[in-house]
Parts: structure tokens; C-alpha cells; sequence
């Protein structure tokens, strides 16, 4: 009897290194190709980041904004999915390194590796100032703001009990933002009649942002909007003067010091380290310079897409850092190397198109701007809110996070008010 094929063409292998955005957009969009592709990941899920900080605030449950790769990608025959983490690539030898040692051989190579928070050379700033990027970095933060609360309930000692009780956010893009307002909700809604001693509701929460504006990649109209909303909700505001040191006690800004238990980084970003595996040109944050296709200087074979990369779009500057640039991305070489196996090995320039930018503002109030149509406040809320649902995937998850959102918008409970799992800095800290 004759032996199936296990792929349907095992002369052409594409490899693509992580299920990001990027990643499992191109794989979705060559699960009919003849041939055989490999995805790889160093985590069992893809995440849906823009979510990340319902989770940090105890709004979302992990699962409702994660799911397991390998599901996701079940019903592509052509598709094996592998959880290991990269640690370089042998262009010569065309193969991709793992942790683990092994090296796993490709003709197409697609690096979507994504990006995370930056320092700016303080990385010793981290453990009193977590940033958000995976599911960890949100339970953390989730811990320490609940944790903050639960110390100052039992602190009989008033000054301790206000460093407790006061939160920093530190940058005000639009992680910040959503953050600072989140945490104002929490404490004055949510938590309200909830403990003895303390009112959740005195809680500071203080969002410094270096640079003149919030939410600085919005039109200026947008921006005053979204700190005059911020201040509505009780949120401090600290413009025009960057963080110059973070500590165990709370933070330096402008040479003032600020005493806090709980500060939240969220500024600057980073990208993965695929510029140094592929010896290629980067940015300043690390992101591979492409060529307008998306492909690596010299070396045709090798995509680099999402916040990995860096390109131009024509003159409108460079590509943004955000999930539909890196959706778009993962599209279009898709598409290049349908075209290349059919024969057509011509350079497709990468066109990005902007849909528009939103942004919320605690449970009410948000920015979206679609460009033809703009809006603020509880309008442009249920538009967000409608956005992000529909980007979702699956529709348990859908009707799980809208119904989550309408529960807290009648009740302002949160269901995911829990604490796990307390390390070893938040314990010295106490
Ligand atoms: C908190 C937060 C909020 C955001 N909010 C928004 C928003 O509201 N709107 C918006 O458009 N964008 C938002 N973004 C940005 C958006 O999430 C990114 O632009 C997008 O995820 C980029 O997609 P990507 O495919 O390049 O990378 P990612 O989606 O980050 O995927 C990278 C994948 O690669 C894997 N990986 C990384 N390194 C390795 C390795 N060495 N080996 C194996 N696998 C590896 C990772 O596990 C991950 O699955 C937000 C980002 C964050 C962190």
C-alpha cells in the first residue's frame, strides 16, 4: 500500500517565527499553497495585545484574549505548528536555531517576532516598573495593583498607607492612557464599599508622559480631550518632563520625587532581536530595515514583518508599530510568495493603509478618528468597544468580552479581581 504525503510539497519550506499579528496573518493567508510550512513560537498562544491592559486592570480573564495556536491552525493541513524559541538564524546554511539546539532548515524564511517595552538603557528600572506585553506582565500588574490596596487596608501607618494607594503610569501613549483611566474606574467604582478601613476611592493615580501631549500619535484635539477625560476621572496628569529614576519607594520626574507603591511602565518599545541573528541594518529600537517588499537586504529568501521591521510608506512616513501594520504585512508577503511559487519572482512593494487610531478612556469615554469620521466620548466608546470585538477571534470570545464589558458598564464589577502568584520583588517591597 502507498504512504500518504505528510506535506503536500516537501520541496518548498517556509518557516515563520512567531504567531503574532504578522505571523498568523501570512500563515492563514498560505494555508492553501503547495507546500510545507513550519510556524514556530515560544509561547502556546496568540495574544491579543491590545486587550492586555483589561487584564492588568482586572476587567478580561487571561483566556479571553489568548488562544492556543496550535487550535487556531488546526484545519490547515499544510501548516506544522512548533512551541520553541529562536535564538538566531545560519543564513547560510538557510536554517533557523532554536534554544533547544535544534535547526530547522527553510527555502522562505518570515521573522514575526514583535517587539517589547523598553528602558532607554535603565532596564534595572523593570522590577519596580513591569511593562506590559504578554500574559505574565499583565498578571504581575494585575497582583500589584490589587495587592496595593489589600496593604493599605492593614497599614496603620498613613504615609505608607498613601504610597499604597498611589499608582504611576509612566507614558502616556495609548497603553498609558487606557491603563491610568482603567485604574481610576477600579478604585472609584469597582472597588467602592469593598473594604473597612481605607476608601479605594482616595487612590492617586498620576500618568507622566515626557513629551508635551498624551496620546501624541492622535490629532492635537484628541489629545486634550483625552487628558481633560483623564482629569475627569480623577487621574493626575504630568506633562514635559521624562522619568529620571525609578526605585523600590516610587519615581524622580523633573526633580520632584514621587513616593508609590505600584508605577507601570508603559513607554517605548523595543523590537526582538532578529537584526542581530540575520547580521542586518536596524533603527535605533532595534527594527530590521527592509526593503520596501519586506525582504532583507541581500537576501530575497527572508521576510521581515510587524514591529520587527521597519519601512517606509512612501510620503507618509514610516509604517506604524500597531497590529493592523503588521496584519497588512503578513497579507502582502503571503501574497509574494504565492506569486514567487507560481513563477513570478518580481518585487511587490509593501502599501500600508491606515485605518484610523482609537484609544479609551476608562469605561465611558474614547478617541477614534477613522480619518472621515472623528469622534470623543461614550460614542466613540461603543465604537472602540465594537472595533476590538469584532478583531476578536471566535464567538465565545466575542460574546464573552461584550457581555464582560456591559456587566461592568451597569455594575462596575469586575470579575477578574484576582491575585496570583507573588514574586519575590513585590514581597521585599511590602
Ligand atoms: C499593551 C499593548 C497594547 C497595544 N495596543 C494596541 C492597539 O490598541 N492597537 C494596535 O493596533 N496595536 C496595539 N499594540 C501593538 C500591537 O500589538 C503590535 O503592533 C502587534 O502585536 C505587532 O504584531 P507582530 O506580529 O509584529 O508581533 P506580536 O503580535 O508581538 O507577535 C510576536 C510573536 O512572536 C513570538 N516570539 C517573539 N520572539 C520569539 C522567539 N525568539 N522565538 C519564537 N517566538 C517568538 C511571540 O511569542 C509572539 O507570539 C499594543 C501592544 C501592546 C504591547
Amino acid at each position: 500500500m502507498m504512504e500518504r504525503p505528510t506535506a503536500p510539497n516537501p520541496q518548498h519550506r517556509i518557516v515563520i517565527v512567531g504567531a503574532g499579528f504578522g505571523g498568523l496573518e501570512a500563515v492563514s493567508n498560505l494555508r492553501n499553497v503547495d507546500a510545507a510550512i513550519t510556524i514556530i513560537d515560544q509561547r502556546n498562544h496568540h495574544l491579543f495585545q491590545p486587550l492586555l491592559y483589561q487584564v492588568a486592570t482586572s476587567t478580561l480573564a487571561t483566556s479571553e484574549i489568548a488562544w492556543p495556536i496550535r487550535h487556531l491552525l488546526h484545519k490547515y493541513k499544510n501548516v506544522k505548528t512548533l512551541l520553541g524559541s529562536v535564538e538566531g538564524v545560519d543564513t547560510a546554511a538557510r536554517t533557523v536555531l532554536t534554544a533547544d539546539g535544534e535547526a530547522i532548515p527553510y527555502d522562505t524564511l518570515v521573522l514575526a517576532t514583535g517587539a517589547r517595552h523598553a528602558y532607554f538603557g535603565h532596564d534595572d528600572w523593570e522590577p519596580f516598573a513591569p511593562g506590559l506585553k504578554t500574559l505574565e506582565d499583565a498578571t504581575t500588574i494585575r497582583r500589584r495593583i490589587l495587592t496595593a490596596f489589600e496593604m493599605a487596608e492593614r497599614d496603620p501607618d498613613p504615609a505608607r498607607r498613601a504610597e499604597y494607594l498611589t499608582f504611576v503610569i509612566i507614558g502616556g501613549g495609548p497603553t498609558g492612557v487606557e491603563i491610568a483611566g482603567t485604574i481610576a474606574d477600579l478604585a472609584r467604582d469597582t472597588l467602592k464599599g469593598d473594604f473597612r478601613v481605607i476608601d479605594p476611592a482616595t487612590a492617586r493615580v498620576v500618568l507622566i508622559e515626557g513629551g508635551s501631549r498624551v496620546l501624541a500619535a492622535f490629532k492635537e484635539d484628541m489629545s486634550s480631550y483625552a487628558k481633560a477625560a483623564l482629569e475627569t476621572l480623577g487621574v493626575t496628569v504630568h506633562l514635559g518632563n521624562p522619568v529620571t529614576e525609578c526605585h523600590v519607594d516610587g519615581v524622580e520626574f523633573g526633580g520632584k520625587s514621587l513616593r508609590a507603591k505600584t508605577i507601570i511602565w508603559a513607554a517605548g518599545v523595543q523590537a526582538s532581536p532578529a537584526a542581530k541573528w540575520l547580521g542586518a541594518p536596524a533603527d535605533r529600537a532595534g527594527r530590521v530595515v527592509v526593503n520596501p517588499d519586506l525582504t532583507v537586504p541581500d537576501h530575497p529568501e527572508i521576510f521581515v514583518i510587524g514591529d520587527t521591521a521597519t519601512v517606509g510608506n512612501g510620503d507618509k512616513g514610516m509604517v506604524p508599530g500597531i497590529a493592523p501594520a503588521a496584519k497588512q504585512q503578513g497579507v502582502h508577503i503571503a501574497k509574494t510568495i504565492k506569486a514567487r511559487l507560481a513563477g513570478d519572482q518580481s518585487s511587490r512593494p509593501f502599501v500600508y493603509h491606515h485605518a484610523g487610531d482609537l484609544a479609551t478612556i476608562g469605561k465611558r469615554a474614547a478617541v477614534t478618528d477613522f480619518g472621515w469620521i472623528k469622534l470623543k466620548g461614550y460614542l466613540a466608546w461603543w465604537l472602540w468597544g465594537l472595533a476590538h470585538i469584532y478583531f476578536l477571534i471566535g464567538l465565545r470570545n466575542r460574546l464573552a468580552v461584550a457581555l464582560s464589558w456591559l456587566w461592568i458598564s451597569v455594575s462596575g464589577a469586575r470579575s477578574a479581581r484576582l491575585i496570583t502568584q507573588r514574586d519575590a520583588a513585590e514581597a521585599e517591597s511590602e
